[in-house]
């Protein structure tokens, strides 16, 4: 089975189903384009891989072909626990978070028995593929990691990478042209 072309299909999908939250974002897409070099978005695998388990890591994932994304947190509570991965599942970027697995000290991801988000779920797929090449050391281009930004304007946590970019939310960018 071909996991890239896999996820691709996959991610595909999910974009239709996100075209009205996209709408949303329409704005600061046409306003912003994405710096490929910027601070935020982290190519270095050995660099991803620190960040991830550095106990309280918030990223996000985006095909580079589509723009799908998700957002996932990694929290390790005390240095003798695991490192639990959740996927942001709601409006808010601080709050919405829901149990997608568990990285064990080994660096072996599973994903939980009793989290709500199954194997087929685009965003488990994607994990998963993604903890898989950085396990390996080799990112796919593909692939953009980005970390989280904070806006100038309110604040707020960052996710979506347009957003991050421009170091600006949606909503203050439209208070801003006002
Ligand atoms: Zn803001």
């Amino acid at each position: 089975m071909n996991t890239e072309h896999e996820f691709a299909a996959e991610i595909q999908r999910r974009e239709q189903a996100e075209e009205q939250q996209r709408m949303d974002f329409k704005f600061a897409r046409e306003e912003v384009s994405i710096d490929p070099s910027s601070p935020h978005r982290m190519t270095d695998v050995a660099a991803v891989r620190t960040f991830v388990l550095a106990g309280n890591a918030r990223f996000t994932l985006r095909s580079k072909a589509t723009g799908t994304r998700f957002t996932f947190k990694v929290r390790q509570p005390s240095d003798t626990k695991p490192h639990f991965v959740s996927l942001l599942n709601g409006s808010s970027n601080e709050e919405d978070y829901q149990f997608l697995g568990t990285i064990f000290k080994d660096g072996a991801y599973r994903r939980g028995q009793r989290s709500h988000i199954t194997d087929d779920a685009p965003s488990a797929k994607a994990f998963d593929w993604f903890w898989k090449r950085v396990v390996a050391g080799k990112l796919s281009e593909q692939l953009e990691v980005w970390h989280e930004g904070r806006c100038c304007r309110c604040g707020r946590t960052l996710t979506v990478p347009e957003s991050i970019a421009s170091g600006i939310g949606p909503e203050c960018a439209k208070r801003m042209q006002s």
